[in-house]
């Protein structure tokens, strides 16, 4: 308890006395009070995962609703507990929104405080810390800006296999953030920030070169895989894309027909006519094309028919647990029997243990990619992994 740092706002002093006493009993290192939730918020340190707020509901100034709000735009990253009298309904939807907020949202305490329970909470904290760390974190608008300039953005690798024969067919490449208080820290965090800001573009481009940078030291190494990127729609409204992307390929002497962009189903209706432009450039230079998180939108297969797609990666909520969930299988099995019809390769997202392969494998899906086969990882450990996959493969 005593790296933890609480700071307890309510507007009743009698509370914080008797909270303060608490947390001086349990051994927390660092306790502070406040009566208003202006000094409180000023006191509190955004990027500090080791600090906790417990914040009252009812105030005067600026309620425990405005205070959630406040510190999820701001990007707290350390945990909060709310404080009330109010009923358990009121005290969850509170709760629902800090989580709606990205907020690391600990739990609800009545008043009067009860020791155990506080307690409960606070090695919660210590453990939710150490077991997924700041997965609920978002970076500020500033962070992501100077980071853009700063190369803080790498891709990390996740293999795809041949469902057949296991054979190391591509890779996709996925964005994380190496933050140097937090390390390693991955799309969730912000991707959506990016997007709100007009920063995507910037992120999908240094993602776009340091992916071909990496491809071509795994062709140097003798080794021809396709190379997968996620690309926002924002990036496709710009024209000159498919021009950017070609010319890139070539300084780093990648055949164009390597790549694959994916494309989430659910942004496809956004902006059409630009888009079916820029994609149908690309399809012209070979550059493939992929309908990403298949399964979560309403697709319409007019829009499937009409954009030159080749290939159809089936969400991990129909592909994790399809042999036993009914709902899934069939879905599964759709999309797979579709994409065939259209000519499209399929891969399977999210293939996590031998049933889902087994499922996947039996509905001819072509491409497995998943944590059984392996996580994302860094491009070096790439080739050594490959290797070592097809060998293990075959026996
Ligand atoms: P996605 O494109 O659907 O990527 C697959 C996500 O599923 C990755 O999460 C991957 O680590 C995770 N995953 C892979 N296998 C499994 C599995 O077996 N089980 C489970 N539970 N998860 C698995 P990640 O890396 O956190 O990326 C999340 C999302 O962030 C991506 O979803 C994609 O939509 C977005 N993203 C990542 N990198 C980029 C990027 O460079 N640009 C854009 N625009 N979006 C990106
Ligand atoms: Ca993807
Ligand atoms: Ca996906």
């Amino acid at each position: 308890m005593k790296h933890l740092s609480v700071l307890v706002l309510d507007d009743d002093d009698f509370i914080l006395d008797v909270t303060q006493a608490m947390l001086e009993n349990m051994g927390v290192g660092h306790i502070e009070t406040h009566l208003s939730a202006r000094s409180a918020l000023k006191a509190l340190d955004m990027s500090n995962p080791l600090q906790i707020i417990l914040c009252d509901l009812n105030m005067p100034d600026m309620d425990g609703v405005e205070v959630i709000r406040y510190l999820g735009q701001q990007g707290f990253i350390g945990g909060v507990v709310v404080l009330s009298g109010e009923d358990i309904r009121t005290q969850h939807s509170v709760v629902a929104m800090g989580r709606a907020h990205h907020l690391n949202l600990l739990g609800a305490l009545n008043k009067p405080i009860n020791t155990d329970e506080l307690l409960a909470m606070l090695e919660n904290i210590k453990a939710s810390i150490s077991k997924k760390p700041y997965a609920l974190t978002l970076l500020s608008v500033d962070e992501l800006r100077a980071g853009l300039t700063t190369d803080a953005v790498v891709p990390y690798f996740q293999p795809q296999v041949d469902t057949l024969t296991g054979k190391v067919i591509g890779v996709e490449a996925l964005a994380r953030w190496q933050h140097k208080q937090l390390g390693i820290i991955g799309p969730a965090a912000f991707i959506a920030v990016a997007e709100d800001n007009d920063l995507i573009t910037p992120l999908t481009y240094q993602m776009i070169t340091q992916s071909l940078k990496q491809w071509r030291i795994w062709n140097d190494e003798g080794i021809d895989l396709s190379l997968s990127i996620n690309v926002s729609m924002h990036s496709l409204n710009d024209f000159s894309f498919p021009d950017w992307l070609v010319a890139e390929a070539q300084a780093f002497a990648v055949p164009l027909d390597r790549l694959v962009m994916e494309l989430t189903e659910s942004h496809l209706s956004d902006n059409i006519l630009v888009t079916s432009d820029v994609l149908t450039r690309l399809c012209l230079k070979r550059i493939r094309l992929s309908v990403d998180d298949f399964g979560t939108a309403y697709s319409n297969m007019e829009k499937l028919q009409q954009l030159p797609f080749s290939e159809l990666k089936i969400d991990r909520a129909f592909v994790h647990g399809a042999d036993h969930n009914p709902h899934s299988h069939s879905i599964l099995k759709h999309s797979i029997e579709l994409a065939k019809s259209l000519n499209m390769i399929t891969v399977a997202e999210g293939v996590e243990d031998q049933p889902d392969w087994d499922c996947v494998a039996k509905q001819g899906c072509d491409l497995i990619q998943g944590y059984f086969v392996s996580r994302p990882m860094p491009g070096d450990q790439i080739v050594q992994w490959a290797k070592n996959w097809e060998a293990d493969f075959k026996k």
